[in-house]
């Protein structure tokens, strides 16, 4: 007979991690922050050697990373987007493609660029399930965005070998991927562009930043024209043929690029201790039948930072994710009642009521537009479905056998109780 008193939790020592990003913070951070304090060269355009600029650097480290010919640094994820969408020559009229499980700006993005975001579903791996992509195409797309979500690479053979039969340019967003990959690609590399953020959330952060990729000369050359309001001004598009028209300030500072440089460079160092701790846990509850592992298009590229598994109804993974809980194990469900998650499509309001900053010219009331996109709270059930019985636990690089073993012991009394 137990009571409530024999009850002992799997886990009882405490869990002290910080984010993946930040914990990283050492001394080449310092150092390469710094350095920029000495060096008096707080704008990347300011002196004569455009190669001493750390924008520079970070630019040519994520060429390097992804093999693409062009990278661009600027100050945001949301502002890499924008950028690949108008360098991509994305505009009124036109339909971009997004699923229903990413951060609102995604969408968001696609709205700032004067298109209208067309809202799919996502399968079991949580990324845009490559039927609803096609299901959704009319004469007015002109490009989607596969979202890496959770690190979790997305099915990219389906979704670019679909795009290309239809002429849609197809661009990543890498925001919680980075470091991933799809069958030996990197991440970012395989559509016409890769957009990637390095806000404090993600894997590696400078705070804020982002970086557009890409090997057409023609979207870099627009995304660099986009990217700086004073564009002409600093020479640079001496070397591209493209007009110059009118641009944003997204420009990345020095500070924000060393920080970005010293994080980039421990990206591998993190993920290969990510993968190793993900697949062991996967691998001590992989035979459990009472739940289901999310589907990974293709594990070996996983960022591997996130574990999902589903229960087989929305109840029951509430009670799941509690008595896991109970047993010490941080853990979370997804799609929460009374929490306007903005990384769910139904909870993107303004979206879904077509609202502007105004509503006299918004890109569904434009001129230019001739579809029709319709948006409801349910219209995209599997993906509600899926989120609605997930259940999350965030992995951590800083990890040892002890907590992965701790992880995995819960995960299976639970199972069994
Ligand atoms: C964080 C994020 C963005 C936006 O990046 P910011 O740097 O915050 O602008 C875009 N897409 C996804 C999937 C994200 O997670």
């Amino acid at each position: 007979m137990s009571t409530e008193d024999d009850f002992k939790p799997v886990r009882s020592k405490g869990w002290s991690f910080g984010l993946l990003s930040t914990e990283e913070f050492g001394e080449e951070e310092k150092e390469l922050v710094l350095g920029v304090l000495d060096k008096k060269r707080v704008f990347r355009f300011y002196g004569s050697d455009k190669e001493q600029s750390e924008a520079y650097k970070l630019e040519k480290l994520y060429r390097e990373r992804t093999g693409a010919k062009h990278a661009l640094a600027v100050n945001a994820g949301t502002s890499a987007l924008v950028a690949a969408l108008i360098g991509a020559g994305i505009g009124p009229g036109d339909e971009v493609i997004v699923p229903a499980y990413t951060y609102i700006a995604t969408a968001a993005a696609v709205l700032i660029a004067r298109a209208v975001p067309v809202i799919v579903e996502v399968d079991d791996s949580l990324t845009m399930n490559p039927q609803s992509f096609e299901a959704a195409i009319t004469p007015y797309t002109k490009a989607v965005i596969p979202v890496h979500m959770r690190g979790v690479p997305c099915r990219m053979d389906e979704i670019m070998e679909t795009a290309e039969r239809h002429g849609i340019i197809v661009i990543e967003d890498v925001a919680q991927a980075n470091g991933g990959s799809y069958k030996g690609k990197p991440l970012g590399s395989i559509g016409r562009a890769g957009c990637f953020s390095f806000q404090q959330f993600k894997l590696i952060t400078a705070g804020e930043g982002g970086m557009v990729v890409t090997n057409d000369d023609k979207l870099y050359g627009r995304s660099n024209i986009y990217h700086d309001s004073a564009f002409v001004y600093w020479d640079m598009n001496a070397e591209h043929l493209e007009p110059p028209f009118p641009g944003e300030n997204y420009r990345m500072s020095e500070l924000n690029a060393a920080l970005a440089l010293a994080q980039s460079q421990r990206i591998d160092a993190i993920v290969s201790k990510l993968r190793r701790i993900k697949t062991a846990i996967t691998a001590g509850i992989g035979d459990l039948p009472q739940i289901r592992l999310q589907s990974i298009p293709d594990p070996q590229g996983d960022v591997s930072y996130s574990l999902v598994f589903y229960l087989p109804t929305y109840e029951r993974a509430r009670q799941f994710s509690g008595l896991l809980a109970r047993e010490g194990i941080p853990n979370g469900t997804i799609d929460n009642k009374g929490f306007a998650d903005r990384h769910i499509y139904k909870n993107w309001t303004y979206v879904l009521e077509k609202r502007g900053a105004s509503e006299q010219d918004t890109p569904w009331n434009c001129r230019s537009y001739k579809g029709n996109v319709q948006y409801s709270p349910d219209m995209c059930p599997q993906t509600l479905d899926w989120l609605g019985r997930a259940v999350t636990i965030g992995l951590h690089q800083r990890m040892t056998e002890e907590d992965c073993d701790d992880v995995i012991k819960a995960i299976r009394k639970t199972a069994g109780a």
